[in-house]
């Protein structure tokens, strides 16, 4: 299992941190029971609507699927936002708050999912950058404008697999196709209006921290967004994932699952 000495020095940073910025991946989301909405991992099998093979799947994380694909892709994404909710977020992000409410600045989070899951176990929504966007806001599908609106109970009780063109959530504005606020691949559409103004917000509240600790959980390298930015912020890194945990500098890798690590370190927490 995770090396003991290992889990002491995390524990230790984590003890004298006066801030904690937490950098979550796919791994993080995974232990809630969710895939990775941008990737193509074999998890969507359960979660394709009908009809869709999972050989589909790789063609609705381009950024053009919803203009050539519009019903199969929201069959899909509708999908998605069901589950998103549907799912509840694990214990690993109750206890990263706790540790987080005892130290002088709390908690920011660094985000690639899109599911909303740090704001559903009660992260403050001014503390949080999703770096690829959100499921829970949409925009207009050309764009339009830089709108952006909360997708409320869109898909809630709609049987996505019936989908059809008329029945598609359109641009309060324009009357275009709508389409959810998060980044695909190739995707010159995407409005990152509200993205930049959480990288600001987070630009702001760094500012004032002497000694944070860095906690990256589940991130991946194929798209090393999030492990760039942990890496970039100065301060102890604990990078928990199922491999590739070496790091370089100040900073120690945990092997396991986001929820496995951070009960190992919540038990050591208690404890001492
Ligand atoms: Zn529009």
């Amino acid at each position: 299992m995770i090396d003991n000495t290992d889990i002491q020095r995390a524990a230790d940073w984590i003890r004298h941190a006066d801030a904690i910025v937490i950098a979550a991946g796919a791994g993080m989301s995974v232990d809630s029971g969710l895939p990775d909405f941008r990737g193509t991992g074999g998890l969507w099998t359960s979660l394709l609507p009908a009809g869709m093979m999972e050989r589909d799947v790789g063609s609705l994380t381009q950024g053009d699927c919803f203009a050539e694909k519009p019903v199969d892709a929201w069959r899909f994404y509708g999908r998605a936002l069901q589950v998103c909710r549907q799912c509840s977020p694990h214990a690993g992000y109750a206890m990263l708050r706790r540790w987080a409410e005892r130290t002088r600045h709390g908690a920011f989070v660094f985000t690639s999912n899109v599911d909303g899951h740090f704001q559903a176990a009660g992260y403050d929504e001014s503390r949080v950058v999703e770096c690829h966007g959100t499921l829970n806001f949409m925009q207009c599908g050309e764009p339009c404008s830089d709108g952006i609106w909360a997708s409320g109970s869109l898909m809630d009780d709609v049987d996505v697999d019936a989908l059809t063109r008329p029945a598609l959530p359109r641009c309060p504005q324009c009357g275009h196709l709508a389409r959810p606020n998060f980044l695909m691949f190739d995707d010159s559409h995407w409005v990152e209006k509200r993205t930049s103004a959480q990288w600001e917000r987070l630009r702001i509240w760094l500012r004032p921290v002497q000694r944070p600790v860095v906690i990256e959980l589940g991130a991946g390298t194929a798209v090393p967004s999030v492990r760039m930015f942990a890496e970039s912020v100065r301060g102890p890194l604990i990078r928990i994932n199922l491999d590739e945990i070496e790091v370089v500098g100040e900073g120690v890798g945990l092997r396991g699952t986001a929820l496995q690590v951070l009960s190992a370190l919540d038990a050591t927490l208690a404890r001492d």
